[in-house]
């Protein structure tokens, strides 16, 4: 994939999972994100050249914490990342920086986290310490509770799927400018005239947008100056939107749903 660039780690959420079903690729994300969170330059970060993201990439920089299931004496991973381990990063996580001005932990297997674990994570992701960012990474975000996934902004990882087709990358495209601009009016317009559109259509166009959204969250496309909270919500409901047209709820009732709630007040 290619690198993921931000104009400044501002433009950071403090939270993020991280999902793909290869180790190597979830790696290569954090390790981006957590060289962007790092790096001392001005204009444009990972600058890929200072301290800090050499510092990163060699896996040496200090404000980059591991967290990673612990073996047990035969040196086999153990099953879970448990409570005690999260407690440590609570308590860790108000301790300032070594050398950067910000701190990275990288949960690895985060989906490994029991219960309690992603209890005790929770606060911490609801009112992180200024300066700290998460990234949780998962091959699977099914077991990660409903609570702590609405805390972080999902990246799936890796190749893009499939583009679809032109007609409906155009309509989607159309579609989160009017999101992005707050434009009500023409996105009203925009829904009236699609309702009438055929389940497959509409299908398509909802997975052409979901895909433009992920690209967005992974920097692989411009977000139109929307936040990535923004950009997440918004992905979601055409989640929603997708289970709906797999129900074979009707498309006009679909677009309906879009023109009230795609753009939050
Ligand atoms: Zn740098």
């Amino acid at each position: 994939m290619r690198e993921l660039r931000f104009n400044s780690a501002d433009e950071l959420a403090h939270a993020y999972i991280l999902l793909s079903p290869s180790a190597e690729e979830r790696e290569q994300t954090a390790q981006s994100l957590a060289a962007a969170a790092l790096c001392g330059a001005k204009d444009g970060v990972p600058c890929g050249r200072c301290r800090d993201c050499r510092k990163v990439r060699e896996g040496i920089h200090p404000d980059l914490i591991r967290v990673a299931r612990l073996s047990d004496d035969k040196g086999k991973k153990k099953r879970e990342i448990t409570i005690d381990q999260i407690r440590a990063v609570v308590a860790d996580s108000v301790v300032l920086p070594n050398e950067a001005e910000r701190k990275v932990y990288l949960i690895e297997d985060a989906d490994t986290m029991n219960v309690p674990a992603q209890n005790a994570a929770l606060k911490l992701l609801e009112e992180p310490p200024r300066g700290v960012i998460f990234l949780l990474c998962a091959a699977n975000a099914e077991t990660l509770l409903e609570t702590v996934r609405s805390r972080c902004a999902e990246i799936v990882c890796g190749a893009r799927e499939e583009e679809s087709d032109p007609e409906s990358e155009k309509l989607a495209s159309a579609f989160l400018k009017c999101c992005a601009a707050g434009d009500e009016a023409a996105l009203f317009r925009l829904c009236a005239a699609n309702e009438s559109m055929d389940n497959a259509e509409a299908t398509a166009f909802v997975s052409a947008a979901i895909m433009q959204l992920r690209d967005m969250l992974c920097k692989r496309r411009n977000s139109l100056s929307m936040s990535d909270r923004s950009v997440y919500d918004l992905e979601s409901l055409m989640e929603k939107c997708l289970a709906m047209l797999r129900l074979n709820v009707s498309v006009k009732h679909v677009f309906g749903l879009l023109a009230v709630s795609a753009i939050r007040k």
